[in-house]
């Protein structure tokens, strides 16, 4: 069968590989680090080894079409498969400008969608001329970041300074820090053609900067649900985007909604579109690099996403433990997702469950209970 190929190797690329598998390709997977149990390998270091020349070309010489998990794959890499004549699907310009939160909200803005007050620091004379009104904010790396990690909330221009020093002077944005009411995504596939799909608008809740539980759809008005989902648009068609797109966005108190940042790949929480709609994101991302007609994306259940870290594997001395998954799976409408991966770490991401109910009602309920039974701190969020 033909072959795609997937820079990464994470959760994201097995459940891809796996929606591949589905409808008869066979993915090949450049991933250069194998599991360090040494312990972190940084986000650059993870990019660098994805540079290997030799390992691109040899990819090129084995598929049809490239697409990636992994959203800080150097954009040069990606332009390399393509000269060698890859389809690849998200093109490097698009991977490139979302890599640098500082390009990536000049593509947001002249895509007409509003982000929040925000100025690019670069240098000591940019951190002096900090606007009062910026403040308190949060200073975020411009490369690299992911789980908030690279941000330090700032309330003065001298702890800006500070927080910048400590990121090694390296390119920052500082943004105003705004009351969130809800904070939502929205997950869009387009193809070459400029067609879009979109998704629900999915709710995301997170703990210590990552996402703890996503709600989907999203308990928000229908006008604004809409609003959000006519801004993937709008961002996706100026990128001139192919493949799948996750916009997260900020719902303000005002009822105004902005963009926060994006991820050229399918999304954490978009997990729910495997069991809970007619085509998942990762089967979209199949079609869209393949020229296969977009699918149906329309949800057929309610459903909640709940994350499951690596916390959930040590017990409270610390000892290693199992959860309790014949408590879990003992409960109607909850689908049990494993990564896999060899080593608990706290904050690790090791799988997710999802809960399905016939309302949303019913699906709250069942992931209150799930969320109980395995101890998950915002268990009570879930109560109605
Ligand atoms: P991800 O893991 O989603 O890639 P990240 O590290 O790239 O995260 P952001 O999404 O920019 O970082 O921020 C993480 C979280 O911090 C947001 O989901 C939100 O809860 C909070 N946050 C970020 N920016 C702001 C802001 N300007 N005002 C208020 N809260 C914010
Ligand atoms: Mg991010
Ligand atoms: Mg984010």
């Amino acid at each position: 069968g033909a072959q795609l190929g997937l820079l990464g190797g994470g959760q994201l690329g097995r459940m891809f590989s796996e929606a591949a598998a589905r409808m008869g390709y066979h993915v090949v997977v450049l991933e250069p680090h194998a599991p360090s149990p040494a312990g972190e390998v940084s986000s650059a270091q993870i990019a660098e080894g994805y540079s290997s020349e030799k390992g691109l070309d040899e990819l090129a010489g084995r598929v049809l079409a490239v697409t990636t998990e992994f959203e800080n794959v150097p954009a040069a890499s990606l332009r390399r498969l393509a000269e060698a004549g890859v389809i690849t699907a998200p093109h490097a310009d698009a991977v490139a400008a979302t890599q640098d939160r500082n390009v990536e909200k000049a593509f947001i803005e002249s895509a007409g969608v509003p982000t929040a007050p925000h100025k690019a620091v670069r240098s000591l004379e940019d951190v002096e001329a900090l606007e009062d009104s910026l403040f308190p904010g949060i200073l975020k790396t411009a490369r690299l970041g992911y789980d908030g990690k690279g941000q330090a909330r700032v309330s003065s221009r001298e702890e800006a300074l500070a927080a910048w020093e400590k990121f090694g002077r390296t390119d920052c944005v500082l943004e105003k820090r705004l009351n969130l009411k809800t904070e939502v995504s929205v997950i869009i596939c387009r193809n070459p053609q400029g067609d879009t799909v979109v998704f629900p608008v999915c709710e995301n809740h997170h703990r210590n900067g990552i996402l703890a539980y996503t709600v989907m759809p999203a308990r928000i008005d229908a006008e604004l649900a809409q609003r959000a989902q006519q801004f993937a648009r709008q961002i996706a068609d100026e990128l001139k985007y192919v493949g799948v797109l996750c916009v997260e966005l900020f719902v303000l108190e005002d009822g105004s909604v902005l963009a926060n940042e994006l991820a050229p790949r399918p999304h954490n929480s978009g997990h729910a579109t495997i069991e809970a709609c007619a085509t998942s994101q990762y089967e979209e991302q199949v079609r869209a690099m393949t020229g296969l007609p977009l699918g149906d994306t329309t949800q057929i259940a309610p459903a909640v996403m709940l994350n499951l870290l690596g916390d959930l594997w040590f017990d409270e001395n610390d000892s290693k433990t199992t959860p309790p998954w014949e408590k879990l799976l003992a409960l109607p409408g909850v689908k049990l997702h494993l990564y896999g991966k060899e080593e608990a770490r706290h904050a690790r991401k090791m799988g997710h469950v999802t809960v399905l109910g016939r309302t949303l009602d019913e699906a709250l309920a069942r992931a209150h209970e799930a969320a109980r039974l395995l101890g998950l701190s915002f268990s009570h969020e879930l109560a109605q």
